[in-house]
């Protein structure tokens, strides 16, 4: 993916130069069978000020083949999605067009028939790819979080939220080639989160130290009164025994019952 300043300076919207604070990205699909992101440009940069004759403006084109084409900064407030009961998607979302096959052809609304379903699963697919890396980057860029209500959405959802005019873009187009939205963000979220595999494995966490020094000897004791020399160790200054050879050394016996460890003086059953 690489970004193509391209700004379309004859566009109202680009003219009205409005600033705003951006909270989120939405998804829009340009809705015809144009494939180059570059007559969108055109279009959209007609010294008229109106592309086709409309008062819009969007951010972004994004083509199959890694080229987006930014036609105004990301702060300008951009006319694409209308608005809805709850506000205007304009004054709080970036707006980002993908293109469509030339493979498809619409027949009335959001309908459409595919002539070569191969081809256009292979160029959505394209598309699809592209946005992930274009969200991804400007997620980065403005410190959205992709997984976050209502941060990236389609048009058609910005309409459910509210804040968009009624258009069924980018589902109408993806649901033929069982891509989601929640796949998008999901994906979008791994792009920005991604580990290298060629990055190398941290130095492993400091292992437990050895210790210091661990020496067998024969302990000496005197345990009311009686000398013992009973085999044990020295650890890092630590004197250890075996528990059993102390006790059976006093002349009494150790035993485990039910957990726990019974000393006990020898009887007649004890050889
Ligand atoms: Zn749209």
């Amino acid at each position: 993916m690489h970004i193509i300043e391209n700004f379309t300076t004859n566009n109202e919207n680009y003219k009205a130069k409005q600033i705003v604070k951006m909270r989120g990205i939405m998804l829009h699909s340009v809705g015809c069978p144009q494939p180059d992101p570059e007559v969108f440009v055109r279009i959209f940069n007609d010294p008229s000020g109106k592309p086709n004759g409309r008062k819009v403006g969007v951010h972004a084109f994004v083509g199959s083949d890694g080229r987006v084409f930014q036609t105004m900064p990301w702060n300008f407030r951009a006319w694409h999605c209308g608005k809805g009961p709850n506000g205007s998607g304009n004054s709080t979302h970036i707006g980002i067009e993908l293109v469509e096959p030339r493979t498809i052809k619409y027949v009335g609304g959001s309908a459409f028939q595919d002539n070569n379903p191969a081809a256009s699963r292979a160029f959505v697919e394209a598309t699809y790819k592209v946005g992930v890396e274009l969200f991804s980057h400007l997620c980065k860029q403005h410190n959205f979080d992709p997984l976050a209500d209502g941060v990236v959405v389609s048009h058609a959802e910005g309409h459910r939220l509210g804040i968009a005019s009624n258009h069924g873009d980018v589902e109408h187009l993806w649901k033929v080639y069982g891509l989601t939205m929640d796949r998008f963000r999901q994906d979008i979220w791994s792009a920005m989160n991604a580990v290298s595999p060629f990055k190398p494995s941290a130095p492993a966490a400091t292992a437990a130290p050895a210790p210091k020094l661990v020496e067998e000897s024969v302990l000496k004791f005197n345990l009311l009164g009686q000398r013992l020399d009973i085999p044990g160790a020295i650890v890092d200054g630590k004197a250890f025994v075996r528990a059993r050879l102390l006790v059976e050394g006093l002349g009494f016996c150790i035993d485990m019952t039910d957990g726990v460890i019974v000393v006990r003086e020898k009887s007649s059953a004890d050889k």
